[in-house]
C-alpha cells in the first residue's frame, strides 16, 4: 500500500517512468560528459506528463496539478536526469510569475511558447552583490516614454546563456522591498547579452550571468504591480522550495537504488558486499534518509495544497532538510561503490556533483534555517 499516492498519481507515475527509463535514460552520461543542453524535444516531450506548466491553472494553459502529484513527477525527471528538472522547474516558475501577474497580452504573447518547450525561460533575481538579500538588488529600471530603461547584472541564472526570455527583478526606486518590479524581456532585446558560468555539475542545464546595458522594455512586460515584484518573488520561491526538496529525494532514490544494486553484484573476500553488516549500516542510513525526506517533501506539498497556514514553515523544513540528507545519501553511496564511486564509470559520482548545489539555489539551508525559526519565535533574524 502507498499511502502517500492514489491509484491515478501511481499511473502517471509508471508512464512518465516508462518514457524516463527508454528515452532518457540512455542520453544523460553522454549529453553531461560534453556539456551538452538537453535536447528540446525531451524538454517538450515534458508536456505530456504534466510537468510543463503542471501547477499553473487552465486558464493559463497549465493543468492545475496538486503539488503532491507536481512533485512526484518532478522527483523521477530528477531520479533520472537532474539537468532535465532543472530546465523544466525553472521555465516553469518563470510562467507561474507571468500567468500571476501578466496582462492578457502579455500572457497571450509568451505562455504558450513556454509551456509547450518551445521556448526557454530564465527566472533572474541574483546579482553580483545580492544572494541571500533579494529584496536590496541593485538592476536598476528608469521610467521612459515607452516603459523602462535596465542597467545591470544578473548573476548564478540558471539557463541564462540559452532562454529566449525570462522574468527580470529589477529596482524601480531607492532599495527596499515595496521598490522592486519584475519585467519580461527577450534575448533578442538590443543591450541584452549573457554569457555561461563553468559548474560543478548538471552541465547540461547552463548556468550563466545576464547583462542589461540600457534595455528598453516596453511598459506592457510589467509583471504585477510595480513594486510588488518582491512579494511575487517569494510567493514563488516558496513553491521553487519544495520543488527543489522533490528533486533532492529523486536524487537520493537514484543514488540509494545504485548503491543496493553495486552492494549486490560486488564480490570481495567470496561473498557480495551486501553480506557486509557495515555496508548494510550505510544501505539502512541512506534509506531512512531517503524515506524521512518523502514524508517531509509530501508533508510540504499537502500543506501548500491546502493553502495551510505553516506551508511555507515546511516549505523550509522539506527544503532544508531534503537537500542536506541527499548529500549524506550521495556520499554513503559513493563509499558503497569503493573506487569505482569516485570515477565517472559509474553514476553515483554525477549524483554528488548534481546535488551540491541544491542546498545553495532557492535561498541557502542558512535561511531555511532563519525563516523556520521566524515562523515559531516570531523574531526576524534577517533584519
Ligand atoms: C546552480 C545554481 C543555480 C541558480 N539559479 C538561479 C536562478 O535561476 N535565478 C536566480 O535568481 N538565482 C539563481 N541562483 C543563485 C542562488 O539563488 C544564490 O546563489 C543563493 O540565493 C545564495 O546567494 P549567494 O550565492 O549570493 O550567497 P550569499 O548570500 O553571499 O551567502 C554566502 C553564505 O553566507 C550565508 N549567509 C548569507 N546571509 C546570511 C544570514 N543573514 N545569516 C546566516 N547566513 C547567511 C549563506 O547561507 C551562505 O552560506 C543559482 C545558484 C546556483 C548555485
Amino acid at each position: 500500500m502507498n499511502f502517500l499516492l492514489s491509484s491515478e498519481q501511481i499511473e502517471l507515475q509508471d508512464a512518465l517512468r516508462r518514457y524516463l527509463h527508454a528515452e532518457v535514460a540512455p542520453v544523460v552520461d553522454a549529453h553531461e560528459a560534453e556539456s551538452r543542453m538537453v535536447p528540446k524535444h525531451i524538454v517538450r516531450a515534458m508536456r505530456d506528463f504534466g510537468l510543463l506548466g503542471g501547477l499553473l491553472p487552465e486558464a493559463s494553459g497549465g493543468f492545475a496539478l496538486p503539488m503532491t502529484t507536481y512533485g512526484m513527477l518532478i522527483a523521477e525527471v530528477a531520479r533520472v536526469w537532474p539537468s532535465l528538472r532543472s530546465i523544466v522547474s525553472t521555465s516553469n516558475l518563470a510562467a507561474s510569475v507571468l500567468a500571476d501577474g501578466g496582462s492578457s497580452a502579455l500572457k497571450d504573447k509568451y505562455l504558450p511558447r513556454i509551456l509547450s518547450g518551445e521556448a526557454i525561460a530564465s527566472f533572474a533575481l541574483s546579482e553580483p552583490n545580492i544572494g541571500s538579500d533579494a529584496a536590496n538588488i541593485e538592476t536598476r529600471a528608469t521610467v521612459t516614454g515607452q516603459g523602462w530603461k535596465v542597467s545591470g547584472r544578473k548573476l548564478y541564472i540558471s539557463l541564462g546563456p540559452v532562454c529566449e526570455l525570462g522574468v527580470v527583478f529589477v529596482r524601480t526606486g531607492e532599495a527596499g522591498k515595496r521598490q522592486v518590479s519584475c519585467l519580461l524581456f527577450e534575448r533578442d532585446m538590443p543591450g541584452f547579452s549573457s554569457s555561461p558560468i563553468p559548474k560543478m555539475g548538471m552541465h547540461s542545464c547552463p548556468l550563466g550571468e545576464l547583462l542589461f546595458d540600457e534595455v528598453d522594455i516596453p511598459r506592457g512586460n510589467l509583471i504585477g504591480q510595480e513594486g510588488a515584484g518582491f512579494s511575487l518573488a517569494k510567493k514563488y520561491l516558496n513553491v521553487g522550495r519544495c520543488v527543489v526538496a522533490f528533486s533532492a529525494l529523486g536524487i537520493a532514490q537514484a543514488a540509494c537504488d545504485a548503491a543496493v544494486r553495486y552492494a549486490g553484484e560486488r564480490v570481495q573476500f567470496g561473498k557480495p558486499i551486501a553480506s557486509f553488516q557495515l555496508v548494510q549500516h550505510m544501505i539502512a542510513d541512506m534509506l531512512t534518509l531517503v524515506e524521512t525526506s518523502r514524508l517531509i517533501c509530501y508533508r510540504a506539498a499537502a500543506a501548500l495544497d491546502q493553502d495551510a497556514a505553516d506551508s511555507q514553515l515546511l516549505c523550509s523544513m522539506a527544503k532544508r532538510y531534503a537537500t542536506d540528507a541527499v548529500l549524506r545519501v550521495a556520499e554513503q553511496s559513493m563509499q558503497v561503490h569503493g573506487g569505482a564511486g569516485y570515477t565517472a564509470l559509474f553514476p553515483v559520482e554525477r549524483y554528488y556533483r548534481d546535488a551540491r548545489h541544491l542546498s545553495i539555489a532557492e535561498g541557502t539551508n542558512q535561511i531555511q534555517s532563519l525563516l523556520i525559526a521566524q515562523g515559531v519565535l516570531g523574531v526576524s533574524a534577517l533584519k
